[in-house]
């Protein structure tokens, strides 16, 4: 009896210590879409996960990007191919509510404007305004209609190029993966673009939002740091990439309205939203809408949360809706 107790409290020690054990967390590294990506997972070591993961993005790679000359949308800019993939349908759809809540800013045909200034594989044209009007006639996101799996463009030169969407859809696809296979509890993060799972051991994921400097090496520092949950933050910026014109920095985020980069002084704007890729679009669709317009915007959509970054009289100012996290460090 006397044996039988102790081996009871033993087992019962065992229980209460494995009840405290921290889970372990793990990451995942590697490169993807033209960056960096980081998966930082909790539970069991899986040594398979990095091929896995490889091959949900290269998948997605392989239906998105406009680099690779037979990915399905080459081809359907090609001309080659009307039928699309499951992801593409869904990023379609995302992507027209995008464009809707953002006046049209957000503007997935507009990769004819970026090459003609230059922010695409080819230098900028000689006297880019000159060919604005033509070009501008086959910019816009209503001249393409998906029917069932059928894209119907209604202009043969029209472009698509799903970039400023297609790295928060890919958050998305890892999470979903991870969560499938029972990692109910990770970060997935490509190129900056975050999606935070469940908690790290019971504590919320602390995430951070680099703060730009003045040139364009970056030198960045993470300056806003935050908790957060079952929510997803992109952020869009023009001080990385642009280009600098007798003092005036033109971004390579492009106006469809009047088909020029934007000038703006915002530096960048970052979104929350339960989903990377809406989070992704609207970060861009922002940047072209301006401070003022997005917040407005962002009233009428508390599912939505921005933290802006603008210069004004050579300061850095910065601007939050009342729903965005607050700093935790
Ligand atoms: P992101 O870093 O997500 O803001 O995406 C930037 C990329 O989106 C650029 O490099 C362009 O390829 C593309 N882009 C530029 N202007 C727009 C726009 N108005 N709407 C959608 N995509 C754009
Ligand atoms: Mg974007």
């Amino acid at each position: 009896m006397k044996s039988f107790k102790l081996f009871f409290l033993a087992f019962l020690l065992l229980g209460l210590m494995s009840c405290h054990r921290k889970e372990s967390l793990h990451i995942v590294d590697g490169l993807t879409m033209g960056t960096y990506y980081r998966v930082t997972y909790i539970g069991e070591n899986n040594s398979q996960l990095k091929d896995e993961i490889d091959s949900v993005l290269n998948d997605i790679c392989h239906t998105f990007s406009v680099f690779d000359t037979n990915s399905l949308i080459s081809k359907i800019n090609k001309g080659e191919v009307a039928i699309v993939n499951d992801d593409f349908q869904k990023i379609f759809a995302l992507s027209k509510e995008a464009h809707q809540l953002t006046d049209g800013a957000f503007e997935p045909t507009i990769a004819p404007l970026v090459n003609l200034w230059g922010f695409g594989r080819t230098p900028a044209a000689q006297d880019a305004t000159l060919y604005l009007d033509s070009i501008l006639d086959f910019v816009g996101f209503d001249k393409v209609i998906l029917k069932e799996d059928t894209i119907i463009p209604s202009d043969l030169r029209i472009i698509l190029d799903f970039n400023a969407i297609a790295k928060g859809f890919a958050v998305d696809k890892v999470t979903e993966f991870l969560q499938a296979k029972g990692y109910d509890n990770c970060l997935v993060d490509i190129g900056g673009e975050v999606k935070a799972s469940g908690s790290k051991n019971g504590e919320p994921w602390r995430v951070g939002i680099q703060e730009p400097t003045q040139d364009k090496s970056g030198a960045l520092v993470a300056d806003y740091t935050f908790n957060m949950s079952d929510v997803a933050i992109a952020t869009s910026g023009n001080y990385r990439n642009y280009k600098e014109e007798n003092g005036v920095r033109y971004s390579h985020i492009i106006n469809p309205k009047n088909g020029c980069p934007e000038k703006s002084n915002l530096l960048s704007v970052s979104v929350l939203a339960k989903d990377c890729a809406i989070a992704d679009a609207l970060a861009t669709g922002f940047m072209v809408l301006g401070m003022d317009r997005s917040v407005e915007i962002l009233n009428q959509h508390p599912e939505y949360a921005a933290h802006f970054i603008y210069w004004d009289n050579n300061n850095y100012k910065t601007y939050s809706t009342k729903n965005f996290p607050k700093r935790a460090n």
